[in-house]
């Protein structure tokens, strides 16, 4: 794609100037330079955001150190012979530490090498150009850098949203659990949603006795029914105590460790004598907001929305001309390649040929790190259906390799196809890998695939994947 020129300000001190260097805007921040921009970042924290230092990355590396325990025993089946190993805590600790301090040089380099300057410090808005930053050393009496931009970009993300009951201040965030010490033999887990499913599968793979408290019915809110069920009863399996419609009464420490008691979800909030638990840690999982406390938004006029989120236009503009936001910030979805993707379409339409096309939100496709995982692209079971008559394909069985693993686990496929047009509407799958599996459905999902069109396409033989094209039989409609 060929940039449009563009034409310097030298009134400002830059083109574009970032409050944020995580997924989103160091993408922008790049993008923007190899276009020729004059580009700053500003970052109060390590480079990389979320995503680098306390979300996907360490917590995928801590589902690969979980998974190994259910490698270790299976591995009898197929004729290993070994005492059982031991998980040394601090040496994953350690070796997560080093591989995301390894990260954090490589965001540096990407973004020196793109010519981007970057600051230091906090940023707070001060007008539609200009910017105050705060330097991290710096005392609160030293006077903020000021700077001023063509084009500003809030891309701040955001943090763990906690929730109230007594004793809460004892609670950990997701934030913390990475270097917890010692490690939790008992840990309770709040929320049903992508961090508290997670953690639970995580932690009770590296040898913590586990119990997940949502106030919900069923776990993962939004997420196709059928896959939810199936992934709930997999996780109970592996030994993970599920409480649903609960919720946390108090917590209460103690020497030696702490009492938690639980009420009934929408009940009085009573504590049930009968629910109390001996937990080392208790992690609350219970969503997270925008990161707009300091940021400076009521100098300029901007209202965050009810959900705390920056409102943007199609172009990831606010009401403010300037300014624009993306990722965490404004909600679309929490995802890192969704922060990308929204850098790339602002990057082209501010110093590109503004042709990019908009993102598709309605065919994301995203993967739950639970053990095992899901993943899945387009419309669940139940979201189709309110649109147009369906077909349900779907399939469960015990993969070739619990043949012999002796694992129980099982493996839920399945296809939701529009009746009439045949075309494939949502795809879903929970079992091994299932992200790797459905990030290749999702390109034919984007391209419009059909049902006929997969039972055109030969399978790969022997893979839990060719289930995908070998389903005939509907299962439901
Ligand atoms: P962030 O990556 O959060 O970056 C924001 C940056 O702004 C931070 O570095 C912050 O320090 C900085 N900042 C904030 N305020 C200021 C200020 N005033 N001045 C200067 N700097 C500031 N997504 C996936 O796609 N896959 C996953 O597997 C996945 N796992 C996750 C696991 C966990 C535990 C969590 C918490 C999240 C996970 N996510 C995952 C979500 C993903 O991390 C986020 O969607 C993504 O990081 C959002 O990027 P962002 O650029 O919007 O914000
Ligand atoms: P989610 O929105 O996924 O889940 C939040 C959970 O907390 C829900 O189950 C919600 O219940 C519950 N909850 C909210 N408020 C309360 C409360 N007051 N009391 C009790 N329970 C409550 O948020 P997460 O924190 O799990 O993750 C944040 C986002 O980060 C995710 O939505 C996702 O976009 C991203 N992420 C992505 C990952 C991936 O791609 N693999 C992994 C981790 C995070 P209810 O459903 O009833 O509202």
């Amino acid at each position: 794609m060929s940039a449009t020129p563009m034409t310097p300000t030298t009134d400002f001190d830059c083109d574009l100037l970032v409050i944020g260097a995580g997924s989103g805007g160091v993408r922008a921040a790049r993008f923007a330079a190899q276009r020729g921009a004059r580009v700053i970042v500003v970052e109060g924290s390590a480079l990389g955001g979320t995503c680098v230092n306390v979300g996907c990355i360490p917590k995928k590396l801590y589902s690969y150190a979980a998974h190994y325990a259910e490698s270790f025993e299976q591995s009898h089946g197929f004729g290993w012979e070994a005492p059982t190993p031991r998980l040394d805590w601090a040496v994953l600790k350690a070796r997560r530490a080093a591989e995301i301090t390894r990260l954090n040089g490589i965001y540096e380099g990407l973004l020196r090498g793109a010519g981007v300057r970057l600051v230091r410090g906090w940023g707070r808005l001060i007008d539609a150009h200009t910017v105050a930053v705060r330097s991290v050393d710096g005392g609160e009496e030293d006077p903020p850098q000021i700077h001023t931009a063509r084009h500003i970009l809030l891309a701040t993300g955001g943090g763990p949203q906690r929730v109230h009951h007594a004793g809460a201040e004892h609670a950990l965030s997701s934030d913390d659990m990475f270097d917890l010490d010692p490690f939790p033999r008992r840990l309770v887990v709040v929320g049903g949603g992508y961090i508290a499913c997670e953690f639970a599968s995580i932690f009770q793979g590296l040898g913590a006795q586990v119990t997940l408290v949502h106030r919900g019915s069923r776990l993962l809110r939004g997420f196709d029914t059928e896959v939810v069920d199936f992934v709930t009863a997999e996780m109970r399996k592996k030994g993970i105590v599920i409480r649903l419609d609960a919720t946390v009464a108090d917590v209460e420490l103690e020497a030696g460790g702490q009492t938690l008691r639980l009420a009934r979800a929408g009940g009085s909030g009573e504590a049930d004598q009968d629910t109390t638990i001996e937990v080392d840690a208790v992690l609350h999982a219970t969503g997270r907001t925008p990161r707009t406390a300091g940021l400076g938004l009521e100098a300029v006029g901007i209202v965050p929305n009810a959900r705390g989120c920056v409102p943007v236009d199609g172009s990831y503009q606010t009401v403010v001309p300037s300014i624009h936001a993306i990722g965490d910030l404004v909600g679309h979805m929490a995802l890192t390649p969704v922060a990308l993707a929204e850098a790339m379409v602002l990057v082209d339409r501010l110093f590109g040929n503004g042709t990019r096309p908009p993102i598709d939100y309605a065919l994301i496709p995203t993967a739950v790190f639970t053990h095992p995982n899901i993943g899945t692209v387009g419309l669940s079971e139940e979201a189709a259906r309110e649109r147009a008559p369906v077909r349900i394909y779907r399939s469960d069985f015990k993969a070739l390799q619990h043949t012999l693993s002796g694992s129980s686990e099982r493996t839920l496929v399945k296809i939701v196809v529009d009746d009439e047009s045949d075309r494939v509407l949502g795809m879903h799958m929970v079992g091994a890998d299932a992200g790797e599996v459905i990030q290749g459905f999702a390109v034919a999902l984007q391209a419009g695939v059909t049902k006929a069109q997969l039972d055109r396409t030969i399978g790969i033989h022997p893979t839990v994947a060719e289930e995908f094209v070998t389903m005939r039989e509907v299962s439901r409609r």
